[in-house]
């Protein structure tokens, strides 16, 4: 296989690599034979996609075991439950047949929580009797989208939620071919503001199909604002510098504001070091000169950012590159949890150790914040009672759009990483108890 060897420098067509080519990689970047296995072994469960962009400018190989964006890309061991690694290990060691390797595999990953939050049950708008696939509309102003032809990503990332929809199995998908309905629902729905465009990522799809997806929501009038949800800055920047179709991409940004829309990059940067090369800098250059506004989240995960030098640092990158700091999500439960999760309290902790040191223009940013069934949690702080330590927090979106904005507390906890672990305190009203618990 000579497909990453033989690449002249600063080509840039994109190339996908995944499983089939961990020897390859390893070859190429020095792996261990220990560190190679073991991607290969836990890449049955969780799939990987890499590039060569994320190959050569994000990934340290100097120590790839302990470098935060070789384990946001690679699974590795220690990702999984252990009984559940021994037991792949065992089988796949056994010879056994693709078969029985399936089942097994199947039976891991449903046990990866694959839709948490009630994601497909709850929020899949019915119109005119018949439910959308491809839509889901969560808060009053802003429905999200998601194009069949962007569930896919220029890399993935080990502790995504949406690998469920990625690995082939139609019971998990839900994606939109064209937007059709989205357009007859916008129109019968004026009080929706924002289109949340998401996936995957929409930005793996051609301009052509993009704006397929987009032109058609040009003419609503009540549409304010295009969000576009996307790793594609921070995992191929080439995507709006010098891919074939970039400069289209960019027309197509630039047609939606003259439109009277506004542009949202939502973009997702995990590591600052994701903001140093000159391909992202100069990505971000030319979509903020389209008229887009670039707004910025990640969730907070172990072993990759849980560290408040790395915050302040990408926050302050990120305004430093035009960008708007906007959340800082807390990790939730669906695939490897046990080893990405952040207790609350540590979240906070880093989160407000970062915060401090910014300056005030980066302190647009919101955080920790918890995405979950009733809707956006932030944890504000710790404070001491008469009645013991309490977190205090609040909604900063609802379902219910009367909870929006209303301080509540719950009984600390170390070790608590989830709305559902938290008690609340025995003064929190009635509906916001609800909601906690729904
Ligand atoms: C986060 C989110 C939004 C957008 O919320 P904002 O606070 O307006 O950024 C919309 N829909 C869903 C389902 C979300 O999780
Ligand atoms: S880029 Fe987004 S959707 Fe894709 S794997 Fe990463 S977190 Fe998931």
């Amino acid at each position: 296989m000579t497909l990453l060897l033989d690449r002249p420098t600063g080509a840039t067509r994109f190339r996908a690599f995944g499983p089939r080519q961990i020897d390859d990689i390893a070859d190429r970047y020095g792996l261990s034979p220990a560190l190679r296995d073991g991607i290969a072994l836990l890449a049955h469960v969780l799939p990987f996609r890499v590039n060569e962009y994320v190959l050569d400018e994000l990934i340290d190989w100097t120590r790839p075991e302990d470098d935060p964006l070789f384990r946001l890309v690679f699974p590795q061991r220690g990702m999984l439950a252990a009984e559940d690694e021994h037991a792949l290990e065992q089988l796949v060691r056994s010879g056994a047949s693709t078969r029985e390797t399936a089942a097994l595999v199947k039976r891991i990953r449903t046990g990866l929580n694959p839709h948490p939050s009630g994601q497909q049950e709850y929020n899949v708008p019915v119109h005119r009797g018949e439910r959308l696939p491809g839509l889901q509309h969560k808060y009053r102003e802003t429905v999200l989208y998601f194009p069949t032809q962007g569930q896919s990503c220029h890399s993935y990332c080990t502790y995504c939620f949406r690998w469920a929809q990625f690995v082939g199995d139609p019971s998990l998908r839900f994606a939109a071919p064209n937007p059709g309905r989205l357009v007859a629902y916008l129109r019968d729905h004026p009080e929706v503001s924002d289109v949340l465009v998401t996936g995957g990522d929409p930005m793996v799809m051609s301009t052509e199909r993009l704006s397929a997806h987009l032109d058609p929501l040009l003419k609503i009038g009540s549409l304010q604002t295009v969000r576009i949800g996307t790793k594609s800055l921070a995992y191929w920047p080439h995507r709006f510098t010098s891919d074939s179709d970039s400069a289209e991409l960019l027309q197509l940004f630039e047609r939606v504001v003259a439109a009277g829309k506004q542009v949202a990059v939502m973009a997702h940067f995990t590591h600052p070091r994701e903001l140093r090369t000159t391909a992202v800098r100069t990505a971000l250059q030319r979509i903020r000169s389209t008229g887009a506004v670039v707004y910025c989240q990640a969730p907070m995960v172990a072993h990759v950012n849980d560290r408040a030098e790395t915050w302040a640092e990408l926050w302050r990158a990120e305004l430093a590159a035009g960008a708007v700091p906007y959340y800082m999500f807390v990790e939730r439960d669906t695939g490897p949890y046990d080893y990405f999760k952040v207790p609350l309290a540590k979240a906070l902790e880093l989160f407000q150790t970062a915060y401090r040191t910014l300056p005030g223009l980066a302190r647009t940013v919101r955080g920790p914040v918890m995405s979950a069934t009733p809707g956006k949690v932030v944890v504000d702080g710790v404070e001491d009672h008469a009645d013991g330590r309490h977190f205090l927090l609040h909604m900063a979106q609802a379902r219910n759009p009367a909870l929006v904005g209303r301080p509540f507390r719950a009984r600390y906890s170390p070790d608590a990483a989830w709305l559902c672990e938290l008690e609340p305190a025995a003064d929190v009203p009635e509906d916001i108890r609800a909601a906690m618990q729904s």
